[in-house]
């Protein structure tokens, strides 16, 4: 058995019910295959050993009062996975899924994703079993500061940076920096995604899409080609999809399609500078639904999801290139194939795991530019780590200044992930040379620290 697949083994032993951790490991492990035998210095070290076990895992109680006085207990985490390039960095998640399992393998990932950004990050995450959702201002306020009361004694701006995820909004980081800053009785950068007027950077709302874009550009750019005047299906209306959007329209690009979780809407005519204003207000303060697009739009066609279709109509319209910027798992094996067949040639992931495995594998066959999100969407986490670089000098830098590093990024991420494939004689297999190029850096430093 190869040294990779005995340590996928030993993880699913050692660590039982945790399938999506074991998920995880065996994704990265696959693609680190190869560099054992380049790399035996990795062997001696025990690095692949290593590198799969967190270096702490803390569980902690969150008991809190809601409004009605009653006490309510949740459980706390935060995985520090390993800080060998910088201080552990990853977001926190509320949602009542979270368990031990799902925050080692975000904990995990995050190691080769902070890696790839360039920037001295190193990988975490954390989150509770809360549910922000029905819950009135200030339960969330008591839940917040209840969990920072235990977290505070375990990050901080050289130790450990958290950020906010599904269920951590701009409102609970302000209620967890405030709570931090009264504990401590300091202003400092220890966590990311803050207001403007407390230490946020600019361009970060923007960050995640912008950067999935720049990533396709950089892999149209491998084929001498550009996105203007090319088609492009894109999923949700949120954050990542509203921002992906706009940069494809900066870029002379077509957006045709966007979803929510009722539907999604196909516009022939293309989803210009106005309709997306529309779809951002409509999202973000009117809080409506996808549908009101095509009541306003005539070139517009909505079309509710049907669960019992067992495939996403929005990914089988003719396109040349495609943004999942919605959900986990959207696209099925089913989904891929109508890519496929309808002409995309270049895949860029503003989602987070949006590809099923069977997906992914008809993207390789099908010889599909294929940017997964641990590259195509690391452009959140990039700015959020300049986030505390301005923190640490004390300083804003303007829009235009923090887009362009971020700009340089995305492009230095897909440099290493390409080039990295075609060293490993795989030209243009991202998941490969991104998996490698994300760990090497990584596992080098270990070396560097010896045995600790
Ligand atoms: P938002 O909550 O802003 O938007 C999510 C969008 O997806 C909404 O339009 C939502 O519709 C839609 N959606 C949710 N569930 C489904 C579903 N089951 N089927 C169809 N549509 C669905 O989230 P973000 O835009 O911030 O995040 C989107 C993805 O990007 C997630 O996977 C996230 O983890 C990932 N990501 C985000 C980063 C960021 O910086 N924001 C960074 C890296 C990754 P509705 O309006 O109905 O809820």
């Amino acid at each position: 058995m190869s040294l990779t697949n005995e340590i996928i083994e030993k993880v699913k032993v050692k660590n039982p019910a945790e399938g999506e951790f074991h998920q995880a490991v065996e994704e990265v492990m696959e693609s680190l295959e190869p560099t054992v035998e380049k790399h035996p210095e990795f062997v001696k070290a025990g690095i692949y050993d290593r590198i799969v076990e967190p270096d702490r895992a803390i569980l902690f109680r969150v008991p809190w009062q809601d409004d009605k006085g009653n006490v309510q207990v949740q459980k706390g985490f935060r995985v520090q996975y390993n800080n060998s390039i910088g201080p552990y960095k990853g977001v926190l998640r509320f949602h009542p899924s979270v368990n031990l399992g799902i925050i080692k393998f975000l904990g995990f990932e995050q190691v080769f994703k902070n890696s790839l950004t360039t920037l001295p990050m190193g990988g975490g995450k954390g989150g509770s079993d809360f549910d922000p959702k029905g819950k009135s201002d200030n339960e969330v306020m008591r839940f917040c500061q209840a969990f920072m009361r235990e977290l505070f004694r375990h990050i901080g701006p050289d130790t450990d940076v958290p950020a906010g995820d599904i269920g951590v909004g701009g409102r609970e980081i302000g209620f967890l920096f405030g709570y931090y800053k009264k504990l401590r009785n300091e202003h400092t950068g220890v966590l990311t995604g803050k207001g403007i007027e407390y230490g946020g950077s600019l361009i970060r709302p923007e960050a995640t899409g912008y950067g999935a874009v720049y990533f396709a550009a950089e892999m149209l750019n491998v084929k001498n080609e550009t996105l203007e005047g090319k088609t492009a299906l894109v999923s949700g209306s949120g954050n990542v999809a509203q921002y992906a959007m706009e940069k494809l329209l900066d870029l002379g690009a077509k957006p045709v399609t966007s979803s929510d979780s009722s539907g999604y809407i196909f516009d022939e005519a293309g989803i210009d500078r106005e309709k997306l204003a529309f779809i951002m207000d409509l999202k973000n303060v009117r809080r409506g639904r996808l549908k009101e697009y095509a009541d306003k739009y005539s070139t517009a066609v909505y079309t509710p999801v049907d669960p019992n279709l067992g495939y996403n109509p929005l990914w089988n319209h003719k396109a040349d290139v495609a943004f999942p910027s919605a959900t986990q798992n959207e696209i099925n094996e089913k989904d891929a194939q109508h890519l496929v067949n309808n002409g995309v040639k270049t895949i860029s992931e503003g989602a987070n795991m949006p590809t099923t495995p069977e997906g992914i594998s008809i993207f390789m066959t099908n010889g599909i530019g294929y940017g997964l999100g641990k590259a195509a969407n690391a452009g959140g986490v990039a700015v959020s780590g300049l986030e505390m670089s301005q923190n640490s000098l004390r300083y804003n830098w303007t829009r235009e200044e923090v887009d362009s590093k971020l700009h340089g990024i995305m492009k230095s991420i897909h440099k290493a992930a390409y080039e990295t494939s075609v060293a490993y004689g795989k030209p243009g297999d991202y998941p490969l040379g991104a998996n490698i190029a994300g760990f090497t850096k990584v596992a080098k430093t270990m070396v560097a620290y010896g045995v600790v």
